[in-house]
């Protein structure tokens, strides 16, 4: 495990600090996307602003994304490798209203919308509510 996320930070230009592989083996585990109040609960000791700058620094390596499922909170999911964020890139995301689990749903592509001349897109958040499989 430890040598799969050292190798997901190199192949983004990542420094492997302890922080960092902490988190990211948090997110990996949990396999669902995570707040940064999931995530300082689960990394009991370690200190909260230094958990978003490593959400930040991961965001900027495209190693995560963010997920706005309407929680209140933002919430990080891993990138697959040889994601770069862009639009063409862009996933569903399922919010459990029953577990609150966020999922990616990697697998479902999104047609993307035409917007009006003149507008740039830069993000796009989908999301879809219901239950999850474990909930059904
Ligand atoms: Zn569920
Ligand atoms: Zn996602």
């Amino acid at each position: 495990m430890k040598d799969v996320i050292e190798n997901k930070l190199k192949l983004r230009s990542v420094k492997p600090t302890a922080m960092r592989l902490l988190v990211l083996q948090a997110l990996l585990n949990e396999k669902k996307a995570l707040s940064l109040n999931e995530l300082e609960t689960i990394l009991e000791h370690a200190d909260r602003t230094t958990i978003f700058r490593t959400l930040k620094t991961f965001q900027e390596k495209f190693l995560v994304h963010r997920v706005y499922d309407g929680s209140g909170m933002v919430k990080y999911a891993v990138c697959d490798d040889d994601c770069n964020c862009s639009l063409q890139e862009n996933h569903l995301h399922f919010l459990c209203t029953k577990c609150s689990t966020t999922y990616c749903l990697k697998d479902a592509p999104i047609a993307i919308p035409t917007i009006p001349k003149g507008f740039k897109a830069k993000y796009a958040n989908y999301l879809i509510e219901g239950s999850c499989s474990s909930c059904n």
